[in-house]
């Protein structure tokens, strides 16, 4: 199969991709989009392990580019659970009529540029070969599961799990022993569900982690109909707030109040729930002596919460909080006071191996019946890379990127003409809400083929002093900031052997938009068009 050609084809039918797909279609070009997935949904439609939930609040967690959409759409609850986001997902496609241009189970295997055509040319795993003058990546953030090099993981021969590849069938651990690796947001999330059912859970960590309650609950019906009443308001104040997301920063510093004040204001953001426990004072990120009142606080309450004094403090992070992504859970450290739970500390050597049916760590076996990796993700890079992306010349994305991603605004790079990345290395995206960073780059990118067009260009590239700038802009805001100083994935420090680079842009929501507004103003600023 061959032949078909597209002014315009999108990997990823994501939040991303649906919503590229519909400024396409309205701006009159062809445009096909290419999923691995059999449905809509990305992240949704693959994270589907018990627990998975949002936890950017639901209200915000949504589309604002439609204003019908948005009115019409109820959420139940304050933070969305997966299945009612995939719903989402699947209603915005139907409801903008998108899957009559999406190709689903198509894999992108790899996208070369052909310089004498002056396009793109796509190949996928059905062995089609597709066209398309402008290529959008819209593939995610976290998309490529990070399996983990543990000796034996194949022998293992029980029932094997990736949170972020997880069947679409129910899977009922009841009776059963059951291993899972790994403590982040996923883990986290999932660790209270399993421990409900399995007969018994053994949770193997290499790293404590921060985590504060959710306090979920369903969506009290006059607070919906408030922000309904008044969404641009609430969405006009999230793109001023630095994470693009609707609540209150203390602009005041951790260190210049009082230790009672300070107390109050972490335990009310504490009772209140969810990622606003960082904005409790502007320096948490900044400070190490602020940021360890913070951190001082949540061990406090891990001691309160886990029975057992050796497990609370095998479960107490030394590390600063927020500079791994902060979770958000609901019963974690409780659920560490069941008997049906162990908590395995790998902090001191790796597991050492995994055989047919137990895991072994610490020198000793565990018998387990299945295997949940909560291992993450090669972030940010891991999908791009997994594509032989070719661009100018046949220059290839995984030289270009050896030492690390190099990109202008997250959004393009030099040597590789008419090829978009939304949320791409460099921009905000995974440190703010998704949904705005998502809407906010295809706008960006709709806008730009809109301008090409109404002025005849055909060909946009970055250059390389403009990428340059970036890079190096996007290193100085991280370097003095905490989250740049541990061994989380933003720095790709959980994939063995990649560079350690801090990869999204950490100048927040507001600031980014202001510049890519100001760049796209100009004429497209650092880019080349012909
Ligand atoms: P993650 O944060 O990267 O966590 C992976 C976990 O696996 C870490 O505890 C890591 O330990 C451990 N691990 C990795 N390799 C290992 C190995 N070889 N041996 C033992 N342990 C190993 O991945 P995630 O939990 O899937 O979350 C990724 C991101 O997705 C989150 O940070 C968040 O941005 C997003 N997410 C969001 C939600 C939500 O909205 N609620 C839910 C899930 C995920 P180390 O810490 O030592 O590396």
């Amino acid at each position: 199969m061959s032949g078909r050609e597209f002014d315009v084809v999108v990997v990823g039918a994501g939040f991303a991709g649906l919503y590229m797909l519909h400024r396409v279609r309205a701006l009159g070009l062809s445009v096909r989009v290419l999923e691995a997935g059999d449905g809509v949904g990305g992240t949704w439609y693959w994270n589907r392990y018990p627990g998975a939930r949002c936890d950017v609040e639901s209200m915000q967690y949504s589309y604002q580019f439609s204003p019908e959409l948005q009115q019409e759409w109820d959420w139940t609850e304050r933070y969305a659970a997966q299945p009612e986001i995939l719903r989402y997902a699947e209603h915005v496609a139907d409801r903008f009529d998108l899957r009559r241009d999406i190709d689903f189970g198509t894999r992108v295997t790899a996208a070369v540029f052909d310089d004498g055509a002056g396009r793109w040319m796509l190949e996928t795993d059905r062995g089609e070969r597709i066209a398309a003058t402008w290529c959008v990546m819209a593939t995610g953030c976290l998309s490529a599961p990070n399996d983990p090099p543990i000796p034996g993981l194949e022998s293992f021969a029980g029932p094997r799990y990736h949170t972020g590849r997880w069947p679409h069938e129910p899977v009922d651990f009841t009776g059963l022993r059951v291993a899972v690796i790994g403590t982040g947001s996923s883990a986290i999330q999932s660790i209270p569900v399993i421990a409900r059912q399995a007969a018994h859970l053994y949770v193997f960590q290499r790293t404590a982690n921060y985590t504060v309650p959710a306090h979920n609950r369903p969506l009290d019906p006059a607070y919906r109909d408030a922000v309904k009443a008044d969404y641009p308001a609430m969405r006009a104040r999230a793109r001023q707030n630095f994470p693009g997301i609707d609540y209150r920063i203390n602009l005041q510093s951790a260190l210049e109040v009082a230790a009672d004040e300070r107390e109050r204001e972490y335990a009310a953001r504490w009772a209140d729930g969810g990622l606003p426990f960082m904005g409790a004072f502007r320096d948490l990120l900044l400070d190490p002596a602020a940021n360890d009142t913070a951190a001082a606080f949540v061990r406090a309450k891990i001691r309160e919460a886990v029975a057992d004094p050796a497990v609370a403090d095998a479960l107490t992070p030394r590390n600063v909080i927020g500079c791994k992504r902060l979770c958000v859970d609901t019963g974690y450290w409780a659920t560490f006071n069941r008997p049906n739970v162990t908590l395995v500390d790998i902090s001191g050597a790796p597991i050492e191996a995994i055989t047919a049916d137990a895991v072994r760590a610490n020198g000793r076996e565990h018998p387990v019946d299945a295997l949940v990796l909560a291992t993450g993700f090669d972030a940010m890079t891991g999908t791009l890379l997994r594509i032989d992306i070719r661009g100018a010349g046949g220059r290839r994305l995984r030289d270009k990127w050896a030492e690390g991603p190099r990109a202008y605004l997250g959004l393009a790079m030099a040597g590789f003409p008419n090829l978009f990345t939304i949320t791409g290395p460099g921009s905000p995206s995974v440190l703010t809400n998704m949904l705005p960073s998502i809407e906010q780059h295809v706008d960006w990118i709709a806008d730009c083929l809109a301008y090409m067009r109404a002025s005849g260009l055909a060909r946009i590239e970055a250059t390389a002093a403009a990428e340059d700038a970036w890079v190096a802009h996007v290193g100085e805001v991280a370097a003095p900031n905490l989250r740049s100083t541990c061994s989380s994935w933003y720095v790709g420090a959980n994939v063995p052997g990649k560079p350690r680079v801090f990869m999204p842009y950490i100048g927040g929501f507001p600031a980014y938009v202001e510049k890519a507004a100001a760049i796209a103003g100009a004429g497209y600023a650092g880019f080349v068009l012909t």
